[in-house]
C-alpha cells in the first residue's frame, strides 16, 4: 500500500510518544477537507437525551438528520420504549423558505396528543438554525397547551463540535432537574450520570450500588425516566461516567443544589472496582457500605478471573488501536488491554481535552501514536504502521478495521452486549478474543504479508 501522506494542518493534533516534547492542539472545529470520524453538535445532544424512555423526541429539520435512530443507538428500557420512535417534522424546500415553526406547532399537537409523553425534547438541526425558526416560542406554547414539559434543543449542527451537542442535552436536562418532589429520597443516594444503558449496563450498575445499600434516584440517561430526572436534585451524590458528555450537568447540580460529584469508569476490572470503593469512600461515616462494597468486588472477580486468565495467555504480546468518543473510555480501555496482556500501539478520541491526552501521554508505552479527532486515512496508516491486530471503536471505525483486514471490537453504542462491569469485562475479553484469534484474517493479503 503506498504511503499515505497527513494533511499539513493536521500535524498538531497527532503525536508520537517519545519523538518530541508533548504537544498536542485539540478542542477545535475539524479540518475541511479531513473528513473527520467526529459526529455533529444534534448527534451529541441525541446520544445524552435519546435514552430517556418515555419522552418525545422530535427532530426539527429535514428527514436526514434523523437517520441515526434506535436501532444504531440501542439504549435499552424497562419499561416505555417511545424513544425507540424516531419523529422528524421532515422539513422541504418550502418550509426552508416560509420557515417552519407551523409544522412543528402542528408536530408536537398531533404527537403529544397520540403518544402521551411525559416530556418533549424538540431538536434543532442546522436548517433550523440558518431559517432562524424560534424553536424556544413553539415549544413554550405546547408546554402551556399539553402541560407537558416541551424543552428545545439548541443543537444545530454547524455551530460546534459533538461536545456542544453534550451541553445543548446538559442544557435541556436541567430543565427538568429542580420539578420533583424529593419527599422520600434518602441521606444516602446517588445519580448515576453518562451511562446510556447499551446491553443493560445500567443495569448491571444499579444493581452493585443497590447492593452496597445506596439507592439510585436517577439514571442520566440509560433506562432514563423524566420523573426521576425532574427529582434527582434531591440526590447526595453525582457519580458520572465519561469525561465530556455529562459533565457539564454535574456543573451546574453542584452549582445550583450543592450536590458533590465525583467521576468514574466501569470498564474493566480495576476502574470498576474503583468506582465502588469511591462511592463507598464518599458514604465513609456508614462502614457497611465499604464493607459490602469489598465482599462484592470479591465475589465479581473470583467469578471472571478463571475465564479472563485462559484467554490472556492467547492475547499475549497482540497490538491493539483505539478510537473513541470520550478520552476517559480510553483511559479505561488501555488498562483493561494491559491486563489481557496486549498492547496499544494507537489511541485517539473525537472529544478530548488537554487535561486528558496529557493523561494518555503518562500512560502509554513509547512510540505510541496519540491522536485529536482523526480520519480515516490517518487511522488507516498507522494501524498499518504498526501492525494493530485490533481496532476497537464505533460505527464509523468498524469498516476501517474490516479494509484493513484485522479484528473489530464495538464499545460504542451501536453493541448489543454489556461491556461495563465486572460480568462485561468478561464479555469484553471473550470477544476481543474471538476477533483476533479468528483464522479468517490469514486468508487477507495484507495480514498474510505481515505474517
Ligand atoms: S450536520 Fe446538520 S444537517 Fe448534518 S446531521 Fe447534523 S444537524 Fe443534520
Amino acid at each position: 500500500m503506498p504511503s499515505i501522506p497527513i494533511l499539513e494542518e493536521r500535524q498538531a493534533q497527532i503525536h508520537r510518544k517519545g519523538s518530541a516534547p508533548f504537544e498536542m492542539t485539540c478542542g477545535k472545529h475539524s479540518l475541511a477537507g479531513s473528513v473527520s470520524q467526529r459526529a455533529c453538535v444534534f448527534c451529541g445532544s441525541r446520544v445524552v437525551l435519546y435514552p430517556i424512555a418515555d419522552a418525545l423526541h422530535l427532530i426539527h429539520g429535514p428527514i436526514g438528520c434523523a437517520a441515526y435512530t434506535w436501532d444504531i443507538r440501542g439504549a435499552l428500557s424497562s419499561g416505555p420504549e417511545l424513544h425507540r420512535m424516531s419523529f422528524s417534522t421532515d422539513l422541504r424546500e418550502k418550509d426552508v423558505i416560509f420557515g417552519g415553526e407551523k409544522k412543528l406547532a402542528a408536530a408536537l399537537d398531533e404527537l403529544i396528543d397520540q403518544y402521551q409523553p411525559k416530556a418533549a425534547f424538540v431538536y434543532s438541526t442546522c436548517i433550523v438554525g440558518i431559517i432562524g425558526d424560534d424553536v424556544a416560542a413553539v415549544c413554550r406554547k405546547a408546554e402551556k397547551e399539553k402541560g407537558i414539559p416541551v424543552l428545545p434543543v439548541h443543537s444545530e449542527g454547524f455551530k460546534g463540535t459533538k461536545k456542544d451537542g453534550y451541553k445543548a442535552a446538559c442544557d435541556a436536562l436541567f430543565k427538568l432537574v429542580g420539578t420533583g418532589s424529593t419527599a422520600d429520597i434518602t441521606p444516602v443516594s446517588i445519580n448515576i450520570l453518562g451511562e446510556f444503558n447499551i446491553g443493560g449496563e445500567a443495569w448491571l450498575i444499579k444493581k452493585y450500588y443497590e447492593e452496597m445499600g445506596i439507592p439510585v434516584v436517577s439514571i442520566m440517561t440509560g433506562d432514563g425516566r423524566v420523573d426521576q430526572i425532574r427529582r434527582s436534585h434531591g440526590a447526595a451524590l453525582n457519580v458520572v461516567q465519561c469525561s465530556g458528555a455529562l459533565t457539564f450537568l454535574a456543573d451546574m447540580m453542584q452549582e445550583t443544589y450543592g450536590i458533590p460529584y465525583i467521576r468514574a469508569s466501569y470498564f474493566g476490572i480495576d476502574d470498576m472496582a474503583k468506582a465502588l470503593y469511591d462511592v463507598a469512600d464518599h458514604f465513609e461515616t456508614h462502614p457497611a457500605i465499604m464493607a459490602r462494597t469489598r465482599e462484592i468486588v470479591r465475589r465479581e472477580v473470583e467469578t471472571i478471573m478463571p475465564e479472563i486468565n485462559r484467554i490472556r495467555r492467547d492475547l499475549a504480546g497482540k497490538r491493539a488501536a483505539i478510537y473513541v468518543g470520550g478520552a476517559f473510555k480510553a483511559f479505561s480501555l488501555i488498562k483493561a488491554l494491559r491486563y489481557l496482556g496486549m498492547t496499544v500501539v494507537l489511541v485517539g478520541s473525537q472529544t478530548g481535552n488537554d487535561s486528558d491526552y496529557a493523561t494518555l501521554r503518562d500512560m502509554c508505552d513509547d512510540g505510541t501514536i496519540i491522536l485529536d479527532d482523526a480520519n480515516p486515512l490517518e487511522l488507516s496508516k498507522y494501524i498499518i504502521e504498526k501492525q494493530a491486530d485490533l481496532f476497537i471503536g464505533g460505527v464509523k471505525e468498524r469498516p476501517i478495521a474490516f479494509k484493513m483486514g484485522i479484528g473489530f471490537c464495538d464499545h460504542n453504542h451501536e453493541r448489543k452486549i454489556p461491556l461495563a462491569g465486572f460480568a462485561g469485562m468478561l464479555q469484553f475479553a471473550r470477544e476481543v478474543h474471538t476477533s483476533v484469534t479468528s483464522p479468517v484474517w490469514q486468508f487477507v493479503p495484507t495480514r498474510a504479508a505481515v505474517g
